[in-house]
């Protein structure tokens, strides 16, 4: 195929990490140039490698660089691209830096500014929900915020009920509300956060739902009434309300519900005449009720396991739409096959309060072998800083049935091999061999629920990890052109598994 003959010749990723390389690798298959902007803090030194070129984004933290549209746009400019892909997070969901791309005459590869713009507060598009008739959690999105109009609407819902930011992300800007006592501490201090994290300071209420499962649905428009869904994602299995285990098909689920929760994503995708990727948030009670949450109008992390369950590129699909080419797929073209699991890997210590580490990956090892994936954004000698997110990379696991989807993704975390900062390997290989995991018995409280069971046990080092160790000197210097690693012992708590 090739995008030649279409309009993008070159290509500007404003981003980080393995979501930068991924774009990238799809760039080079496509035969589009890639630039690479980024922040002059960031160790690049791995994802520059899947690039034609990079450009600075200047000094200082993710606020002055990746955040920052006027910076992003002349990076864009300077370099000459005419695309520009956002990733996920940063920018991606900001309805400015659409519109700054429209104005600048750069494709934005994702949906039209408008789109982000009405899915962006999360009160305006549970409104909009409402009037295409999708269900939506039973709260209040009002623009009234004054502390009587919120408590009144706070009895109406009952308890326990969730204060939410409405322009929140990342799980971030949430309190739960047990009690009519807390409503107001818990209002005044979402109010302050969300007004620090997001510029924006609206509240929501919903009730909160008990170990509810999330189920989200890709989707995918050309902006000229076609849309078509790729599916669902569980990823119920959750730290702080942010994903850590995703998969495809969702566990133990009908066909039937699952279509009607098919049929409610492409409603509500069709109400904003959507284009590109996008994906549509569920949360399912226990009963199998299920709500609108929200809609990401962007590429999702979790991602993969649905381009391995339906053998597409969804960054290539999004680059072809973007170009102004045809819809990839038809519905009908579209099906499930086999089961994907994906894990996130964190720079963190599990064993302390998931605490984000920092420090120099001494030694780095990929799993690999049937049905493994690696979206990595490191490699040996890759510094990792507090500045930015401590996610390093994502395995994701496909096999034909979730069984062995399991067995493989918990044979692939024991082969994954990162020394030099805690990781939460260990810690993830535990959480998918739980047998509650391997029946398929998720919910948002599975951590919380089964936390005593995840901690550490006796530690059991693999043995070629011991053996490596004892042979490895104390000093050691690492390939031509990356630091040298002075210390391959500082992490010993990896290798308990
Ligand atoms: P996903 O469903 O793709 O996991 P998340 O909401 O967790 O979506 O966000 C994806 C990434 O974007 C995460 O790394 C998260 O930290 C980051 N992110 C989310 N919201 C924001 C925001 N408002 N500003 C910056 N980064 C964000
Ligand atoms: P974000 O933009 O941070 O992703 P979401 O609205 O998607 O915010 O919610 C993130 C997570 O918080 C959900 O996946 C779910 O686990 C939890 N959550 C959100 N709303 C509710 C609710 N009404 N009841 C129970 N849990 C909820
Ligand atoms: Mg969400």
């Amino acid at each position: 195929m090739g995008l030649q003959k279409l309009d993008i010749r070159k290509l500007v990723v404003p981003n980080r990490g393995e979501i930068a390389v991924r774009i990238a690798r799809a760039c080079r298959e496509l035969g589009i140039a890639s630039v690479l902007a980024h922040a002059d803090e960031d160790d690049v030194r791995y994802t520059r490698r899947f690039f034609d070129e990079t450009i600075s984004l200047g000094p200082g933290d993710a606020r002055a660089t990746y955040l920052d549209v006027n910076k992003v746009i002349d990076a864009a400019r300077t370099s000459g691209a005419d695309a520009l892909h956002p990733g996920y997070g940063f920018l991606s969901e900001r309805a400015e830096l659409a519109a700054a791309c429209d104005d600048a005459g750069l494709i934005f590869v994702g949906p039209k500014a408008s789109s982000i713009a009405a899915m962006g507060s999360k009160a305006e598009s549970r409104r909009l929900m409402q009037s295409l008739g999708v269900p939506v959690v039973p709260g209040y999105d009002g623009d009234d915020q004054s502390l009587p109009t919120l408590t009144a609407a706070a009895e109406r819902i009952g308890f326990p009920l969730l204060v939410k930011a409405s322009a929140g992300g990342g799980g971030k800007g949430m309190k739960i509300v047990r009690a009519a006592g807390e409503l107001q501490p818990a209002i005044e201090s979402a109010a302050r956060e969300a007004a620090k994290a997001f510029g924006n300071d609206q509240l929501l209420l919903e009730r909160y739902i008990e170990e509810p499962r999330h189920v989200e649905f890709q989707i995918f428009g050309d902006g000229r009434g076609n849309i078509v869904h790729l599916f669902e994602r569980d990823c119920s299995i959750q730290r702080r309300h942010q994903k850590v285990v995703e998969e495809t098909p969702a566990p133990r689920y009908s066909e039937e519900l699952r279509a009607r929760m098919a049929r409610a994503a492409i409603a509500a995708a069709a109400g904003v005449d959507y284009r590109n990727a996008g994906t549509v948030e569920f949360i399912v009670t226990p009963d199998g009720e299920f709500f609108f949450l929200e809609m990401n109008t962007r590429l999702q992390v979790e991602h993969p396991v649905t381009e391995l369950v339906a053998g597409v590129d969804l960054v290539h699909a999004q680059l072809q739409v973007a170009a102004g080419g045809p819809m990839p797929w038809t519905q009908e073209q579209l099906a499930q096959r086999g089961h994907a699991i994906q894990v996130r890997i964190y720079a963190e210590d599990p064993d302390d309060r998931f605490l984000p580490q920092s420090g120099t990956i001494a030694a780095y090892r990929e799993p690999s072998g049937p049905g493994v994936r690696v979206d990595a954004g490191v490699m040996r000698g890759s510094e990792i800083g507090v500045k930015f997110d401590p996610m390093l990379a994502k395995l994701i696991c496909y096999a034909e049935d979730r069984g062995k989807a399991i067995d493989r993704v918990s044979r692939a975390l024991r082969d994954y091999v990162i020394l030099g900062t805690k990781t939460n390997i260990s810690w993830l290989r535990r959480v998918v061999t739980h047998p509650a995991f391997r029946e398929g018995l998720v919910s948002t409280r599975f951590l919380a629920d089964h936390a005593a069971e995840l901690e550490p046990r006796v530690p059991e080092i693999i043995p070629e990890i011991a053996a490596t160790l004892a042979a490895a000197p104390r000093q050691r210097v690492v390939g031509a052109g990356e630091p040298q690693v002075t210390d391959v012992w500082s992490s010993v708590g990896n290798w308990g598994r």
